[in-house]
């Protein structure tokens, strides 16, 4: 058995994983010099992996501009992703829920909507407010998702002093036309993802993994996208087709692909800031995927599965966790914010986990939230 299949068997919540052994070979025999690891959990102290309600919504809440509609109806989501947000379909109402926000505590806000039928979100009628908050609460930070962008749009964006612009990049033209039902090309992505990085916006593209039914296809094309380009970080996620229509089912990602290409994004990318966001699925799928990612270099896990901590930890990477969830996360890595996270040893993180055991045990598996 490898080094790396030995530390995993080791730690309790990973021991029966099904892992690829020849993965985790090519992954052991690429390992470099990896950074810091930091996790994003809202629950920290206890290393808690369920509580999404805790999720940092009030820090960084989102908010949609057409509310739940979107004209393009792609088959992953049918606009669902919309469904949780606050709505803001006007700009006075932008304006009052802001202000509102900022006084419960927000320090920035992730500002989406549906596209039409271009795959743009149309900001334009926006813009002024966006202006006139950066104006009067300059601290408070605007990420906004970019969606396809023409030159206009992006100037746009710049001076109404928005700080993130984010998109999903898509490099396979049969998933931009079967999945999103959408006329335009892969090169129409990759004009976007130029025109954003050559202006001042700091720019954090995402690859959706799985993206064309659950299966790999243009995923290393969006990969040179990024090289080419170089935005600010990149956020993997793993697409979560909760709301395929049943004529068009997606399958689940095989973990083992996911790991083979954090491989070669962590190849491509040696020093760009490399994130899971907090988009997988869950239960075994998600152990896996974030067992590989571990071992795949990456820089950041938002709300890791159970035994990723303590892995990194056994496999020799110095580890960081910060009480906050991924959409902050993608804030303070690439904002520079606060919250630098707390550093733990293996030490720490044993003591830790033999006293929630503990816990748990004296209380026949209920398990504690320990202060
Ligand atoms: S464009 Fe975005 S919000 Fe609309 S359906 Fe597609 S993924 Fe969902």
């Amino acid at each position: 058995m490898s080094d790396w299949l030995d530390s995993v068997q080791r730690v309790e919540a990973l021991a029966d994983l099904p892992l690829d052994p020849a993965l985790v070979e090519a992954l052991a025999a690429r390992s470099q010099e990896s950074g810091t690891i930091r996790f994003y959990t809202p629950t920290f102290k206890v290393f808690e992996t369920q509580e999404i309600a805790a999720c940092g919504k009030n820090a960084w809440p989102a908010l949609s501009i057409t509310g739940a509609d979107c004209k393009l109806q792609c088959d992953h989501c049918k606009a669902k992703i919309l469904e949780p947000m606050v709505p803001v379909r006007t700009p006075e109402l932008l304006w009052r829920r802001v202000n509102e926000l900022i006084a419960g505590g927000a320090e920035g806000m992730l500002l989406t909507g549906g596209s039409n039928h271009r795959n743009e979100v149309e900001y334009g009628p926006f813009l002024p407010t966006l202006r006139r908050i950066k104006g009067q609460f300059p601290q408070f930070r605007i990420a906004v998702h970019a969606a396809l962008m023409e030159q206009p749009a992006v100037e746009g964006l710049v001076e109404a002093g928005v700080d993130v612009a984010m998109l999903d990049l898509i490099g396979a033209q049969e998933t931009i036309t079967q999945v999103y039902h959408l006329k335009r090309s892969v090169a129409d992505f990759e004009r976007s993802l130029e025109r954003l990085t050559a202006s001042p916006l700091k720019v954090v593209p995402h690859i959706v993994i799985g993206l064309h039914y659950g299966q790999l296809l243009g995923e290393l094309q969006a990969l040179e996208m990024v090289a080419r380009h170089r935005p600010q970080a990149l956020v993997l996620v793993v697409v979560m087709p909760y709301y395929a229509p049943p004529k068009r089912p997606f399958a689940t990602v095989d973990p083992a692909a996911v790991g083979r290409f954090l491989l070669q994004a962590r190849a491509r990318l040696p020093d760009l800031p490399l994130l899971l966001g907090c988009a997988r699925p869950a239960g075994q799928a998600k152990a896996l995927i974030d067992t590989y990612a571990v071992m795949a270099g990456v820089d950041g896990i938002a709300h890791p599965a159970e035994g990723a901590v303590e892995l990194a930890a056994r496999l020799g990477r110095s580890v960081a966790v910060s009480a906050s969830c991924c959409s902050v996360s993608v804030g303070s890595e690439v904002l520079g914010g606060e919250d630098q996270g707390v550093s733990l040893d293996l030490a720490a993180i044993l003591a830790h986990e033999q006293r929630q055991r503990a816990v748990q045990g004296g209380l026949h598996g209920i398990r504690v939230v320990a202060g």
